[in-house]
């Protein structure tokens, strides 16, 4: 397709500084030594395990800490999360993408989605933080990408593959909570791409993946801001170094652990409330 002419001016007006759309530095302050002092001292729970292509739900009370453990081999995990008791608020990529970066680590919270917009959780602790950017721009644990799912691969290959992400997702959630395949799809939203290594080609700006730089025994862990349930899926993809959504990748299991704090650093901590717009988006009232 032929592009329009540049005007005239067309340098002067890509030099424009870039300005970095939001102050998160006016966010509501983490306490990250609290949230060390209080991972000090930490007793396991619970455990789960998501196999291979296929994903497990879990529950985690606020307050406490979770891992999604590398246990078995180079794999990629895709996290879904919402509030406990409500699964209209949910994890929301998108916004937690703008407020911190294409990609999160230690110090970075996972925000829900919009009226509700708080902290679901806080990383507190990530062994790959040595990764950072390498010469591709790729960095780990994205919230760039979406899940793997099998309407995309229809509309590719023309075949249906049913242990993409958002079909192990949907199963997980169906059966967590008793509803139908129908009703859990809707709930499934953009994920955070745990372990997962992308970026955007410099050249093409096109989305790509390569080979997770995660090794066995490394671990992502957060700390529950709010009750909350969780879902998360074991990308047929593997180690995303090759392929996904299909059976042609060496895929292994994850583990989800879940750990409550034995210090009483928590004693007087509250869990994240709500976002306090008002919701009348300009009206009188907010009906
Ligand atoms: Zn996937």
């Amino acid at each position: 397709m032929e592009s329009n002419r540049a005007p005239e001016d067309a340098e002067a007006r890509r030099a424009v500084k870039p300005v970095v759309c939001y102050e998160t530095d006016k966010l509501p302050p983490v306490d990250m030594p609290l949230y060390s002092r209080a991972r000090q001292k930490l007793q396991l729970v619970a455990e789960y395990t998501a196999p291979a292509r296929d994903a497990c739900a879990f529950e985690v009370p606020a307050g406490h800490f979770f891992r999604i453990v590398s246990v078995d081999g180079s794999q990629v995990g895709d996290l879904n999360l919402w509030s406990a008791g409500n699964l209209q608020e949910r994890f929301f990529s998108g916004k937690t993408r703008q407020l911190h970066a294409t990609h999160v680590s230690t110090g970075d919270r996972l925000w829900s989605n919009l009226p509700h917009l708080r902290p679901l959780a806080t990383i507190t602790h990530d062994t790959l933080d040595w990764y950072g950017w390498d010469a591709d721009g790729a960095g780990v644990h994205d919230v760039i990408g979406t899940r793997c799912d099998p309407y995309t691969n229809h509309a590719l290959r023309g075949l249906d593959y049913h242990h993409c992400c958002h079909s192990n997702l949907t199963r997980a959630l169906a059966e967590y909570k008793s509803i139908s395949l129908a009703e859990a799809e809707l709930h499934i939203h953009d994920v955070l791409n745990v372990f997962m290594c992308t970026g955007f080609s410099l050249d093409t700006h096109q989305y790509f993946m390569k080979a997770s730089p995660v090794r066995l025994g490394d671990f992502i862990e957060f700390f529950a801001e709010t009750d909350l349930l969780g879902a998360l899926s074991a990308c047929p993809g593997g180690d995303c170094g090759s392929s996904h959504s299909d059976d042609a990748t060496a895929c292994y299991p994850l583990r989800v652990e879940v750990y409550r704090s034995s210090s009483d650093e928590l004693a007087s901590w509250k869990p994240a409330e709500i976002n306090g717009y008002d919701r009348t988006h300009g009206t009188p009232s907010k009906n």
